[in-house]
């Protein structure tokens, strides 16, 4: 049976505060075959975080010299910051058949479907609005400003929910994670890829490549 598969896409997006990074982080504990994408930046790196860890933290200068030199897979301005996806080590895990995930925002989303168009996309949202505020401050990393900021960018957000194929409410961790987890499964499933990683029993079995192109 043939090993060779071509790695997929995730594409994760969320209003700041649904719980994504944490339910990402939840998905890789149990699934380490899935890449996370490490995300340059130019925000302020808050406490707790470890450059080359949550992000790489760059300054603008050098974050224009990436962009414009055409090392990143995508670019967007969240929350007057920018942020984007290296695209060596995701282009680099697709060819070695890894999954690659990336959290990103839909602007990015919209840019990284240009480039792959099967790229699967999951989108998770806070159970209430309500929710959502308190999460945000009980975070405690952000001032006030910077809450209010992000609150009102997160109606914008998920404005773009119906970019995604998926849409995961998180209200109970578990059950939200479980149904990460379901999707993640399914989409390996689909009949080209799995046509893909199983080519030589597809061929076993007279099924030919054109009955399962995508
Ligand atoms: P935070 O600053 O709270 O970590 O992230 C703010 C927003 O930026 C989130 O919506 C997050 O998904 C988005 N983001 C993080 N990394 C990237 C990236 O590489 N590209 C894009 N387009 N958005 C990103």
């Amino acid at each position: 049976m043939s090993t060779i598969s071509t790695g997929r896409i995730y594409l994760v997006a969320a209003p700041s505060g649904a719980g994504k990074s944490s339910l990402v982080n939840a998905l890789l504990a149990t699934d380490p075959s899935i890449m996370l994408s490490i995300s340059c930046t130019t925000r302020p790196m808050r406490p707790g975080e470890e450059n080359g860890k949550h992000y790489h933290f760059i300054s603008v200068d050098e974050y224009h010299r990436l962009r414009d030199s055409n090392n990143l897979l995508e670019s967007a301005e969240v929350h007057g910051n920018f942020y984007g996806t290296p695209a060596q080590p995701v282009q680099r895990a697709l060819q070695q058949g890894r999954d690659v995930l990336l959290e990103i925002d839909w602007q990015g989303a919209r840019q990284v479907r240009k480039h792959f168009p099967e790229a699967t996309g999951i989108f998770i949202l806070p159970p209430s609005i309500e929710a959502l505020e308190e999460r945000l401050r009980k975070r405690g990393q952000d001032d006030d400003k910077v809450i209010a900021r992000r609150l009102l960018a997160a109606g914008g957000e998920m404005a773009h929910v119906g970019e995604f194929q998926y849409a995961i409410i998180n209200d109970d961790f578990d059950v939200a994670l479980t149904q990460l987890q379901s999707i993640i499964q399914s989409s390996r499933l689909h009949t080209p890829a799995q046509a893909q990683r199983h080519a030589e029993l597809f061929n076993q079995l007279g099924i030919s490549a054109a009955a399962t192109a995508a």
